[in-house]
């Protein structure tokens, strides 16, 4: 099948599908569409992640349609050198390498999904988790660069980026998020936002109930207050950290019941992620 034949295909099944962007037609995935990260290519990525510096590439994303529903099945990532003079801060693939993976893509019938990682290094693991939860959304740089069309046989076509980073040097967690594309939002903050909704909600709800419960509310009281004078106590310098991480401790809670959309938290394994 040549590549404009395989095109032509994926619009037939409704993979892809038209749109319009800064007034020029281009395609786009159609939504809803799952996002299948097979166990070989999570294991990949934990392994070249590389705490100190951004690396990227492109993950091979085989397409099909799955109960009227696109399924993308990456199978292999490719890693592109980074040429930027500065890849502890920014990561720049060379254009004739990106030509060749494009190429092969079309040749090969898997769909581009660039990627790149975020650094999360510091000598203080402290600062590695902050830095994991800071740089886990995407730059102005980043949204920009996910407005780049591929250009193949005569069309145009938007795919969603990938934003991949683990925890520091020990790697225990990896946030792997999906943006752009014209089928999710190019930033993660408003996703989070609302799980963070969710989770307080939870935590709250949980502690309220158990709180209405006999003398459980003065028990509460109680520990609140000795909790606040040992910070004062002991770690007044620690009051802003403490509270820092305790607003972002949504973030680590995973909610097993939800399938994860737009991005998922993995410490191994397999994952799909939803684009609603
Ligand atoms: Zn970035």
């Amino acid at each position: 099948m040549t590549p404009s034949v395989w095109l032509n295909s994926l619009c037939m099944s409704k993979i892809l599908i038209e749109g319009v962007f800064k007034g020029q037609r281009v395609l786009h995935l159609q939504r809803p569409c799952d996002i299948h990260i097979t166990e070989n290519v999570s294991k990949a990525l934990f392994d070249h992640y590389e705490p100190e510096y951004e690396k990227g590439g492109i993950l091979a994303a085989y397409p099909e349609k799955r109960d009227g529903k696109t399924l993308l099945i990456i199978k292999e990532v490719i890693f592109l050198k980074n040429i930027s003079d500065n890849p502890g801060n920014s990561y720049l693939p060379a254009n004739h390498e990106i030509s060749i993976t494009l190429k092969k893509a079309f040749d090969e019938q898997f769909l581009p999904i660039t990627f790149h990682t975020h650094p999360t290094a510091h000598e203080n693991p402290m600062m590695e988790i902050i830095y994991y939860i800071s740089g886990s959304d995407t730059s102005k740089q980043d949204q920009l660069v996910s407005y780049n069309a591929v250009k193949v046989c005569n069309q145009s076509i938007l795919f969603p980026h990938s934003l991949i980073l683990a925890l520091g040097k020990s790697k225990n967690r990896m946030f792997i998020g999906f943006y752009g594309g014209l089928i999710a939002p190019v930033e993660f903050e408003t996703q989070k936002n609302e799980q963070m909704q969710k989770a307080m909600n939870i935590i709250f709800g949980n502690i309220s109930e158990w709180a209405r419960k006999g003398n459980n509310k003065w028990w509460l009281i109680g520990g609140g207050l000795v909790f606040i004078l040992l910070i004062i106590r002991y770690h007044k310098t620690a009051l802003p950290l403490i509270l820092l991480l305790a607003a972002m401790t949504p973030i680590f809670i995973n909610d097993p019941c939800a399938k994860p959309k737009y991005f998922a938290q993995l410490t191994k394994g397999q994952v799909t992620i939803e684009i609603p």
